[in-house]
């Protein structure tokens, strides 16, 4: 949308905002480094990077309130379930909702005034239009300018390698349990670093996070980046298995569905378009939370 804009496909944006959880990877943080280079700065639209601070560094922070990540875990009886997530609302909608009312004149907490808004495009596609949502504040009004072109996906994929994008990485946390086994094998195959961080935040993060275990209420059960409820080094990310599959079936709420088990849960994280099923199993609450 932004190329779109910059070029007069679409009308000018104002500004374009990037919402950074501090653990994107870094192919994320040089693409976004490259469109502002080449496409939004000659076009003169401002990029606004806002953060919440460190996802990685807050879960791991005994004295910080973590808002939870979508978690695997594996309870004391042996039944999976998962933890509530709120890492999407806290480090991605709040800034950026943040920075529009600082935009509109009217910072938290001052109240907006009838009528004031702006209008936010959210970048949905024609294949998951059902992702479309309106936006939960009178101040901002989404509006999905892909849908209205009529443009998929592929169109997407087509304009971008047009303009020499063609390998836009996909943007979310490094360890985001939304990964599906592609995701982790091209961290694991294309960026050793990376894949030892993951590895050594999914070993830190099996008793709960550090907040919580610190203030007396820890997690009874293991949690787990994977969704086989393995350690990451340790999962099957090569292959989907029938153990894998086996375990998906004690998830009623979940189809088993190979595509989202080797690319990820579809709709993964993005402000305004989540979906609902992503949050569908049996969940944990009161854990991740401020104690
Ligand atoms: S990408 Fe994943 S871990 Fe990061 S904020 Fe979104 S849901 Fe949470």
């Amino acid at each position: 949308m932004l190329a779109l804009s910059a070029n007069g496909h679409l009308p000018k944006a104002d500004y374009a905002i990037f919402a950074d959880t501090g653990w994107e990877p870094k192919a994320v943080y040089d693409h976004l480094d490259r469109l502002e280079r080449e496409i939004a700065t000659p076009a003169g639209i401002p990029v606004l990077r806002v953060s919440a601070g460190n996802i990685r560094q807050d879960a791991l922070d005994p004295e910080h309130r973590f808002a939870s990540m979508p978690l695997y875990i594996l309870n004391p009886d042996g039944k999976p379930g998962m933890t509530r997530r709120q890492c999407t609302g806290e480090y991605k909608i709040k800034p950026i909702e943040r920075q529009v009312r600082n935009l509109l004149g009217y910072p938290y907490p001052q109240r907006v005034p009838k009528g004031v808004f702006v209008e936010q495009w959210v970048g949905i596609s024609t294949d998951e239009f059902h992702r479309a949502k309106d936006a939960d504040v009178r101040y901002m009004r989404n509006r999905h300018p892909l849908i209205d072109l009529g443009w998929s996906r592929s169109d997407c994929v087509r304009y971008l390698s047009s303009l020499g994008f063609a390998d836009t990485p996909k943007s979310a946390c490094l360890g985001c349990p939304f990964h599906g086994n592609a995701q982790w094998r091209a961290i694991r195959d294309t960026s050793p670093e990376e894949w030892r961080d993951v590895v050594a935040f999914d070993a830190a993060i099996r008793q709960g996070n550090a907040r919580a275990n610190a203030g007396g209420n820890p997690l009874l059960g293991q949690a787990f980046l994977h969704r086989s409820r393995l350690p990451l080094d340790q999962a099957p990310i090569d292959h989907v298995t029938a153990a894998e599959r086996a375990a998906r079936q004690h998830e009623p709420a979940v189809a088993v569905d190979p595509e989202e088990l080797e690319h990820g849960v579809v709709d993964g994280c993005s402000p305004w378009a989540c979906r609902g099923e992503a949050d569908a199993e049996p969940t944990r609450d009161g854990f991740g939370l401020a104690c």
